[in-house]
């Protein structure tokens, strides 16, 4: 792996080590391509706090942080500044809003919670649901379509454990809309690492059918994660066995030419 979009930092509140310290840990590593994409401030109705993603106030902080890190190790690695963004109904604009004055390069799309995300379930809780599956689906299906968001973080995260019929055609739907719009599928190596309800074979074993196109994630929360070799061969069999191929996984993104990307 020559590039890594999908790192978080001590901002958000359950992760640790400082923007300086992933740098270096990327560089170590032997990346070109190191963004960090922590999870995004979001400004919610009536004082409500989610104690997983920074604070409006930290975004600056963040920003200025990785901006500077960007000139002074430019000639180590290439760094870019995302975020990882939920897709909230009535928070969507107000957060477009919020980033509008800041440099942020790119988002990646990690659905956590359903609805405006107030007082709601994760969605790595377990759920019979089809009628939470289906939301899942349809929200996340909305967020993608307003061409926002550079690749679909853990997109199995949805932890359904009602009818497998309603899974595969629902997940199937989801699968091919995202081939069809050219938006790359994460498989999440936290989860791989963690042995989580993600990732799930069931999924991309769907998205093996339907040939989508993939990406590792690292999802690191901790600086030793950020490079894990042995992880990435565990990623590797993990998706032979769900018939997907090495030319189907991609690597560096040309930000710059992602002009599906509208930020
Ligand atoms: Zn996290
Ligand atoms: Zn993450």
């Amino acid at each position: 792996m020559l590039a890594s979009y999908h790192n978080h930092t001590w901002r958000c509140h359950h992760a640790d080590g400082t923007e300086r310290e992933y740098v270096e840990a990327a560089i170590r590593a032997g990346y070109t391509i190191f963004g960090f994409s922590d999870h995004t401030p979001q400004v919610y109705p009536d004082g409500f706090v989610c104690m997983s993603k920074m604070e409006p106030e930290a975004l600056e902080g963040y920003v200025d942080t990785v901006q500077s890190l960007k000139k002074e190790y430019a000639s180590d690695i290439e760094i870019h500044l995302g975020l990882e963004v939920e897709y909230l109904y009535t928070l969507w604009e107000p957060l477009l809003r919020l980033l509008e004055p800041y440099p942020i390069e790119y988002l990646i799309l990690g659905q956590h919670y359903l609805g405006n995300g107030v007082r709601e379930p994760y969605c790595g809780a377990r759920t019979g649901s089809p009628e939470r599956l289906r939301l899942y689906c349809r929200q996340t299906r909305e967020a993608l379509e307003t061409g926002r968001f550079l690749y679909f973080a853990h997109p199995d995260l949805l932890n359904y454990t009602g009818p497998e019929e309603v899974y595969i055609e629902e997940m199937t739907a989801l699968c091919r809309f995202c081939r069809e719009k050219g938006i790359p599928l994460e498989i999440n190596l936290l989860g791989l690492r963690t042995d989580r309800n993600y990732p799930n074979p069931l999924f991309w074993r769907i998205a093996g059918r339907e040939g989508n196109q993939v990406i590792y994630g690292a999802d690191a929360h901790h600086v030793p994660h950020v490079c894990t070799p042995s992880l990435i061969r565990k990623a590797d069999a993990f998706r032979a066995a769900c018939g997907i191929p090495d030319d189907r996984l991609l690597d560096v993104l040309d930000l710059g030419k992602q002009d599906r990307i509208r930020l």
